[in-house]
């Protein structure tokens, strides 16, 4: 088994869900004892967020940077950033090191077309749903169409993130938010699916909660996780 570099804490609530799949995962395919071989690099979320929000991706894009030469010199054979929103900078990192970046758009981009899905709802922080590293990933190489949320809805759906779910505050009144959204995007926008393009997501809606197929990214990144360690 291959040791992975967790590039984590973006949030912490979101990568302590990584490294239970990770691990339950390995043990579902190994069996036993057996567990994921990983090493992890858990950033201080503040540190990140403010330059997210300052548009200062250099800066960020450095850290991570460090951070991926730290894991791949300390012994990590594979590397996942645990988030969506920092696979902006997936290129400068990949870039900066020998070992291969398991790229989460293109776990969720093979998920989404293995299931037939066409237009999935795209619901991720602003950046994700705004910008086109993502979008553009999904529609390039795979040959959908993603739909975000109207402005409102991106508002919303970017704020329960940074100020619900990354701070491990889940409410009913925000999932009933995310759940009237996609309704609306349903029947206004004949989305066939959606996509949870954010790692806390899953903390507040899943599949049991809609007809269509739900893609949970962070499940989807950790089985290609684990597909790369066992391979
Ligand atoms: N974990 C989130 C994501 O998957 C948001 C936090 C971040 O900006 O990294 O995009």
């Amino acid at each position: 088994m291959k040791t992975l570099g967790l590039i984590g804490g973006m949030s912490w609530e979101s990568t302590a869900i990584y490294y239970r799949l990770l691990n339950e995962i390995v043990r579902e395919r190994l069996g036993g004892l057996h567990s994921a071989k990983l090493l992890l690099w858990s950033f201080d979320f503040a540190e990140i967020a403010e330059r997210q929000h300052a548009g200062d991706w250099a800066g960020a894009g450095a850290l991570l940077v460090e951070a991926a030469r730290r894991l791949e010199a300390g012994g990590a054979e594979g590397l996942v950033i645990c988030t969506n929103t920092m696979h902006k900078l997936a290129g400068d990192v990949q870039a900066a090191i020998s070992i291969p970046l398991i790229h989460i758009a293109d776990a969720t981009g093979r998920a989404v077309v293995a299931a037939s899905v066409k237009r999935p709802a795209l619901l991720a922080t602003r950046f994700t749903m705004e910008q086109d590293f993502y979008k553009g990933r999904l529609a390039d190489k795979y040959g959908l169409q993603p739909i975000v949320p109207d402005q409102a809805g991106r508002d919303m759906v970017h704020k329960v993130i940074y100020d619900e779910l990354c701070q491990g505050i889940v409410k009913g009144e925000s999932k009933s938010a995310y759940l009237d959204e996609v309704g609306r995007m349903l029947r206004d926008d004949r989305v066939d699916g959606v996509i949870m393009g954010c790692t806390e997501i899953t903390m507040l809606i899943g599949q049991g909660d809609f007809d269509v197929p739900v893609f949970d990214t962070t499940r989807i990144h950790a089985e290609a996780a684990v597909d790369f360690a066992l391979s």
